[in-house]
């Protein structure tokens, strides 16, 4: 089978370097292997994706030479799977409903932090410091039934205890690099957020059901995500998905080292190709010249 990969990015802001590079990557990867180049538009939240940013994608991606299949896949098109997927998680028990606001989860971090840290996941958020795991099923009907907003959380120590121990298979980002096995720890990320009651869905979630769907056998992907495959391996093992493999790229950074943003200009593609940039002077400036 030809490998499947993907460029996965989300419709909030204008494509930058960065994404320039995994774009590329992919695309190259692709090409150079017989296989397949997906585009997917990661556009679950509504509040801060927008088609004229969707519509711009499309453009910058083209302009840097790349193709991809068509349809492109849309995720606020397909709720319908991502809910499926998210009931068959409750069938075994392992989602909960949550209703504190972002302002009581602030609240009762710093309450517990009194008493020394709290835990943080990987990304430095704190855990979830709640307790609504455990209110009766009244109770959460109750609260559901009164129209409260509330997040459905995974339960991680009962996912863990369901399927033990987990890796990854890595295979890092140059052509020579050694293929590993990466324990996997989703229990670093404590309960995470699965869906919420206006989306049935999250970016854990539809990230694995959609590489499923869509065949993808090689996710190539920034470097930022390397810990959050801890609990994508968790999601595929528990809805029963293939595993694909991974490839964590380096980051690229603006002048100063610094982490980019799709909100600075200096390194935004439309920016640069207004400033006299072309595709081949984009591709040296991330190292793939
Ligand atoms: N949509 C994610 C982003 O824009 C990428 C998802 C992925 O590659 O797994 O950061």
């Amino acid at each position: 089978m030809p490998p499947v990969f993907r460029f996965a990015p989300s419709p909030n802001g204008f494509l930058h370097l960065g994404h320039a590079y995994s774009a590329l990557l992919n695309f190259d990867r692709a090409g150079e292997s017989g296989g397949a180049f997906l585009l997917r538009i990661e556009d679950i939240d509504a509040t801060r994706c927008r088609p004229d940013y969707e519509a711009a994608i499309y453009e910058d991606l083209g302009w840097l030479g790349i193709d991809w299949e068509r349809p492109v896949r849309r995720q606020s098109k397909h709720l319908a799977e991502y809910r499926a997927a998210l009931e068959k998680l409750a069938t075994h028990g392992l989602v909960y409903p949550s209703f504190e606001s972002r302002a009581e989860i602030a609240r009762l971090v710093a309450a517990r932090e009194a008493d020394g840290p709290w835990p943080r996941d990987p990304d430095g958020a704190p855990l979830y410091p709640g307790d609504a795991r455990s209110l009766s099923a009244g109770e959460r009907a109750r609260l559901i039934d009164a129209g409260a907003p509330y997040a459905l959380r995974l339960d991680m120590a009962a996912a863990c205890r369901r399927v033990g121990g987990l890796s990854w298979r890595e295979l890092g980002e140059g052509p020579d690099d050694m293929p590993r096995h990466i324990p996997a720890q989703p229990e670093a990320w404590g309960d995470v957020i699965l869906a919420r009651k206006e989306t049935p869905t999250s970016y854990h979630l539809s990230v694995v059901v959609d590489d499923a769907l869509q065949g993808v056998s090689e996710v190539v992907r920034g470097q930022d995500l390397f810990q959050a495959t801890s609990v994508h391996r968790l999601l595929q093992v528990l809805l029963d998905l293939p595993e694909p493999t991974y490839r964590h790229h380096r980051l690229i950074r603006d002048e100063a080292g610094g982490k980019l943003s799709k909100s600075t200009r200096a390194t935004g593609l439309r920016e640069l190709r207004a400033a006299g940039a072309t595709p081949a002077s984009i591709r040296r400036r991330v190292g793939l010249g």
